[in-house]
């Protein structure tokens, strides 16, 4: 799996997932990138957005699943679903 910016072992990490993330035509035009350090509380994630194709890296707290971000550039809103295997 690739490392996100500023990630040079894994064993920093307590979560990563690399997901395609689909538009409402099932199209699977998006992708993301979230990940929390062991020392941190806050979700790291580069995301492209699914719907309008805009790239972004932003930080997020989540309390609870599943994780949901919010495209800054169309508002919409970007589930990140739990993985399924
Ligand atoms: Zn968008």
């Amino acid at each position: 799996m690739q490392l996100p910016d500023g990630i040079t072992d894994l064993n920093e990490l307590a979560y990563i997932t690399s997901r395609k993330l689909a538009n409402e035509h099932g199209e699977k035009t998006g992708s993301v990138l979230l990940w929390r350090k062991k020392s941190d509380e806050v979700f790291h994630y580069t995301l492209k957005c699914p719907h309008c194709g805009s790239e972004q890296a932003s930080r997020a707290l989540f309390n609870r699943r599943p994780y949901r971000v919010e495209c800054y550039s169309c508002k919409k809103s970007v589930v990140i679903e739990k993985l399924a295997k």
